[in-house]
């Protein structure tokens, strides 16, 4: 069994008050046991003094009595003194000691007392016997009569009344005192609370408060050291609460624009799940990503892209609600959050005008800017229970209606969970695709499109994954691309087909190049450096590469571009700019970088030679290659028509399936050597290379 130890604690007023009370009582006691005792003294004194005068008294009138015998008289004397106060007995003794005249008063109880402890009535026994008590006062004196001693008398005084009377007055003294004490230590307790333990308090409760994150000003009226201490407490948490408030609002605010910060938004979103249980409403998330940004920070400066995302996020809380929430959750990422939204129409609406509103022209710094985003669509509790998860869902939504285009908004579905898990796990088996060897170069050729001879081919790349089969380029190179997974990928491309062609040269097979496609986030990595060290490796003279590059590329860090092409441009490979048409088309670019074939997207040829829009577009291309001095390849070349078609119009090379289908290394290593065999012209070779010595000279 445990036993409870029971702890008292005095209070600072309960120990300054017995601290008071045992000074004072002391003090007090000391004091009045002096007084008392100096009283006693005083008495005593005086009965000494009473004794004494009497004594005199007797010895004077005594002789008189003595001389004449009469007893009578001097037993009246003894009398009468022994009658006296506090007086217990007077004696007349001759000189030679035995008693004249004796008056004992046995009334006394002290004197009776001993009368009964001797048992006996003789006067100078019980003289001797009185003499020995420290309780009475013995006092002697001479009886004499001319120089004659004619006997003494001895008085015999009792302290008891005075020491009664000692014991009266210190009792009633120790009560005043006690009432003293007691009324002073109340009085002082008092005082101690209104003064030192009230504000002491108020202190302390405060303090607790500041621990609690409340901040109460203490009282201060006095100008003592407590209240220096409550005006520095004041002060300190003042101090506190200013800090912290800072803190909260760095923690839970975006320094930018001053939205709340994704924190916050997670709070804000735990509360309405909350609520919106409680009253079972839904409400809706809109995740928002500006499509543009990039750009705008990499053209207009970064200065401009702060002003970007401060004037969003006016925009979008003007057309909100105050009981809505739009925060920034980072980069050009922001969150609304709508409260009591009754059905997805509702939601679509406030999307729509969120898309309407973010993207109207506006200037900034002096430049107009026009901003896109993509909006991603949840709602509780439909897709998703948690803060957490509709958060992801929401980015996941976001994502996909960045992927389907430009200013879109789309509500989140299961689907999209599916995709983004399969995207997950193909991101994971793609990390290890190049160590287990399952990518591979696949060639297809590229022909002369007038004479129909091949020339080269393009290096094309596939995933043989070992649960889905072949995987094409098309699916698994933008999520490598997302992942910066391309730059190693990239790099081995580069590399196995600078290897291939070396091989095959030195085979004395040709092909006159390869053309490789070159991702934009490879160029951004120094790629001609790279290049020139492979084709320095593997003894590859420029003309024997091209490389494909897509128009995202130019979109780009614009200086940074135009240093990498010129590097490029110094090394002598041929670049191309794929799929053309397809993408930002711009003719600014086409003339600003400088490139050397364009190729036709396979959606314009597939068109052709039906197609009106079609046929126009190509003639245009056509012509305009031509101003510009650019060889042009038609891709994705599937009929006689379409092969005659751009043939006619003067289409330098075509590349498709009429004429052959992507083939892996073995197969196209067989398609050159039977090319051999029917010995192909090579004289186009030496046209490409004139032209180039042409524009670059
Ligand atoms: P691309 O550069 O435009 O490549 C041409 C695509 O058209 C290839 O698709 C090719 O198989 C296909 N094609 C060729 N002829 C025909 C035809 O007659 N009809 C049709 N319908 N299609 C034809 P593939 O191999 O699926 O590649 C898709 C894209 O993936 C490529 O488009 C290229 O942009 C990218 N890619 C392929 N390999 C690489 C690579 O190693 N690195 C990078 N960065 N991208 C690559
Ligand atoms: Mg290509
Ligand atoms: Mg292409």
């Amino acid at each position: 069994m445990r036993t409870e130890r029971r702890v008292i604690r005095l209070g600072l007023g309960a120990k300054f008050t017995l601290t008071v009370l045992t000074i004072l009582a002391c003090t007090m006691a000391a004091n009045t046991l002096y007084s008392v005792y100096a009283s006693t003294r005083f008495h005593e004194k005086q009965l000494v003094e009473r004794g004494r005068a009497l004594g005199r008294l007797i010895s004077l009138v005594s002789p008189e009595a003595i001389l004449g015998f009469d007893f009578l008289l001097l037993n009246d004397y003894t009398r009468q003194v022994s009658a006296q106060p506090d007086v217990v007995y007077g004696v007349i003794l001759s000189p030679k000691g035995s008693p004249l005249s004796a008056y004992i008063d046995d009334s006394d109880p002290f004197v009776r007392a001993r009368i009964n402890a001797t048992g006996s009535t003789d006067i100078t026994r019980l003289l001797q016997e009185l003499d020995h008590q420290p309780e009475l006062i013995r006092l002697e004196f001479p009886i004499v009569h001319n120089d004659v001693e004619l006997g003494r008398f001895l008085v015999g005084m009792s302290k008891q009344s005075l020491h009664a009377e000692s014991r009266r007055r210190l009792a009633f003294q120790l009560i005043a005192l006690t009432a003293l004490v007691m009324f002073l230590c109340a009085a002082i307790y008092l005082a101690f609370r209104a003064n030192v333990l009230f504000p002491i308090q108020a202190l302390i409760s405060a303090s607790r408060n500041v621990g609690r994150g409340q901040y109460t000003r203490v009282d201060v009226k006095s100008e003592d050291e407590l209240g220096q201490l409550a005006q520095a407490f004041n002060a300190m948490a003042e101090e506190v609460r200013r800090e912290q408030a800072k803190l909260h609002r760095q923690a839970n605010f975006d320094t930018l624009t001053g939205l709340p910060n994704r924190l916050m938004a997670l709070d804000r979103i735990n509360q309405a799940i909350n609520r919106a249980r409680r009253t079972s409403q839904r409400f809706a998330l809109f995740f928002i990503d500006l499509d543009n940004f990039k750009s705008v920070n990499d053209s207009l400066g970064h200065a401009v892209g702060d002003e970007l995302l401060v004037a969003t996020g006016m925009r979008v809380q003007a057309i909100l609600r105050d009981a809505d929430t739009v925060a920034r959750l980072g980069g050009d990422e922001f969150l609304v959050l709508v409260p009591d939204v009754v059905n997805e129409l509702q939601a679509e609406e406030i999307a729509e005008r969120l898309v309407r509103t973010i993207s109207q022209p506006q200037t900034l710094s002096g430049r107009k800017v026009v901003a896109r985003c993509s909006i991603g669509i949840v709602v509780f509790p439909d897709n998703g229970e948690t803060a957490a998860a509709l958060m992801a869902n929401a980015d996941n939504a976001m994502y996909q209606a960045k992927a389907s285009g430009h200013g879109s908004a789309i509500f989140f579905t299961e689907d999209m969970n599916t995709r983004l898990h399969q995207r997950m796990q193909m991101e994971q088996d793609l990390n290890q695709a190049l160590e287990l060897g399952q990518l591979a170069l696949h060639f297809q050729p590229i022909y002369n499109a007038a004479a129909r001879c091949h020339r080269g081919a393009e290096v094309l790349l596939r995933w043989q994954h070992p649960e889905r089969g072949s995987v094409g380029p098309a699916e698994f190179i933008p999520l490598a691309e997302a992942t910066g997974q391309i730059v190693a990928i990239g790099d081995w491309v580069l590399e196995q087909a600078c290897r291939k062609w070396s091989q095959w040269h030195r085979a004395g097979l040709g092909p006159d190049f390869l053309a490789i496609n070159i991702s934009r986030v490879q160029f951004r990595k120094r790629f001609a450096r790279r290049l020139g060290e492979l084709m320095t490796t593997y003894e590859i003279p420029p003309h024997a590469l091209e490389l494909e590059i897509t128009e995202s590329v130019l979109l780009d860090d614009h200086h940074h571009v135009a240093e990498e092409l010129n590097s490029l441009r110094a090394i002598g490979v041929t670049l191309s700019l794929d799929d053309f048409g397809t993408g930002y088309s711009s003719l600014s670019y086409l003339k600003r970088f400088r490139f050397d074939v364009l190729k036709i997207d396979r959606s314009f040829v597939s068109g052709l030679p039906d197609k009106p829009e079609d046929v126009l577009l190509v003639k245009a291309i056509l012509a305009m290659a031509k101003g510009l001095d650019l060889k042009v390849v038609a891709e994705g070349v599937e009929s006689d028509d379409q092969l005659q078609f751009l043939s006619a119009q003067g289409c330098d090379y075509v590349q498709g399936y009429l004429l052959a289908s992507p083939m892996d290394e073995t197969a196209y290593g067989r398609y050159l050597e039977s090319l051999m065999v029917r010995a192909e012209p090579v004289a186009l070779v030496a046209t490409r290379n004139r032209r180039r010595a042409g524009t670059s000279g």
